[in-house]
């Protein structure tokens, strides 16, 4: 499409339009607007442990309920009076003084019965529960570390490859993650989900760029939109004749399982082909709920990649990985990013050494398949994209020819000539 063509409007119900509250406020008769999602969720799986959880916690709930991904939103936990009354533990200094402008703390009841199947010493506390280090800005931390906006052209959109951008569709995440990169602009006041017009001048920008053949949708979480405003979003950059694919970064699979709905795949399949990028850290991520909402989108013909963030005292180790990435391709996922950790503030208890993730890298490669071998990349601070970074495999080109490197540290030589 030539800059300044008409953008087609899509073919989807005007309740889109009316649908622009957040989902955080969704009460009374709003509630009905997303009865769909909730009957299509009724059948959704959940262990024993979720039973007895849901009882003592949220006791009147039905597992109907607790099944709907709205309820889960509306029941978020949020306070750390809430947090004690379920774990017993106090996590009250921290949680009270996080600063107003600070990422706030928000845990959806399923990742806490999550949660409250393993030890408080679990590692996927540390990436939700706030840590007295998050307070502190260390050296080199800054909010918008990799500069997106500088390649901001329009609101939402971030513009840093020749045939990609990035659509900012949301400010809103059913839960939030410690260690965020785009903490400076998830859950701010005024900031969970936009209006749907908000999104023309994005939408207009997208169009008026033909090299754009590849749109991630990400935000915040584009998966808690409600269905009728992601098949907005979906049919009017599927209308867009140069936009190829369209990819979702989302970590709802693992905080919010239910929301993958008959529904949601049923409208997905419809804009075709949709990629996703789920957001996983560990292992103990993969519930039968997390898997059932894998295997959910996979057979709903979408292809899924991973990407994890590399933090501290929670995945930093070969085992750790290699478990995360068999379970993944288990359920049809396949490994694909592992980021160094954004040097956002008060991430510093969180970052490992980069050679760390070049040893995880290296402990992978060759002892297991391929297709668990994810890529290691640096997001260059700044605003240089990202970088991958490969252990050392080619120990000298010379006369002889390549001298290589193999898995277990042995040395062979390809005969090319230079
Ligand atoms: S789900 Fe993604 S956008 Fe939301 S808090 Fe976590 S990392 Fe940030």
């Amino acid at each position: 499409m030539k800059s300044g063509t008409t953008v087609t409007k899509p073919q989807v119900s005007e309740e889109t339009m009316a649908s622009d509250s957040p989902i955080p406020i969704v009460s009374g008769s709003m509630f009905s607007i997303f009865n769909s999602s909730l009957n299509s969720s009724v059948d959704f799986p959940s262990g024993e442990s979720v039973h007895l959880f849901m009882r003592k916690n949220f006791p009147g709930t039905t597992l109907s309920d607790w099944n709907s991904w709205i309820w889960q939103i509306k029941n978020s936990i949020h306070s750390a009076e809430r947090l004690k009354e379920i774990f017993g533990e106090s996590y009250e200094n921290v949680i009270s003084s996080l600063p107003e402008n600070h990422l706030p703390f928000r845990i959806t009841p399923y990742f806490a019965s999550l949660l409250n199947r393993f030890a408080p010493d679990h590692p996927l506390f540390r990436t939700m529960i706030p840590a007295k280090e998050e307070l502190t800005t260390g050296e080199g931390e800054k909010n918008d570390p990799l500069n997106e906006g500088n390649d901001t052209p329009v609101p939402h959109i971030v513009h840093r490859y020749p045939d990609r951008v990035l659509f900012t569709v949301t400010g809103f995440c059913a839960a939030y993650c410690r260690y965020c990169t785009r903490s400076h602009m998830v859950a701010k006041k005024n900031k969970t989900h936009v209006s749907s017009k908000s999104w023309d001048r994005a939408i207009e920008y997208i169009a008026s760029k033909e090299q754009v053949r590849d749109v991630l949708i990400s935000g915040g979480d584009p998966l808690t939109l409600s269905d009728s405003r992601l098949e907005y979003l979906l049919s009017r950059l599927r209308a867009i004749p140069h936009v190829e694919i369209i990819r979702i970064g989302t970590k709802v699979p693992v905080v919010l399982p239910m929301r993958i709905t008959k529904n949601l795949i049923k409208i997905i399949k419809k804009y075709h082909p949709v990629m996703m990028s789920l957001h996983f850290s560990h292992p103990d991520e993969l519930s039968i709920e997390t898997k059932e909402a894998c295997n959910r989108l996979a057979d709903g013909g979408i292809p899924l990649g991973s990407q994890c963030v590399l933090l501290k005292d929670v995945n930093d180790n070969v085992e750790t990985f290699k478990k995360l990435n068999h379970e993944l391709l288990k359920v049809r996922v396949r490994p694909y990013y592992i980021y160094q950790c954004d040097p956002i503030p008060g991430s510093a208890h969180f970052r490992t050494e980069v050679k760390k993730g070049i040893e995880i890298i290296q402990g992978l490669r060759g002892f297991t398949s391929g297709y668990a071998v994810p890529h290691f990349v640096i997001d260059a601070p700044g605003g240089g994209g990202k970088i991958p970074l490969l252990p050392e495999y080619v120990k000298k080109i010379d006369n002889e020819g390549i001298t290589l490197i193999n898995y277990l540290g042995k040395e062979y030589i390809y005969p090319e000539k230079c």
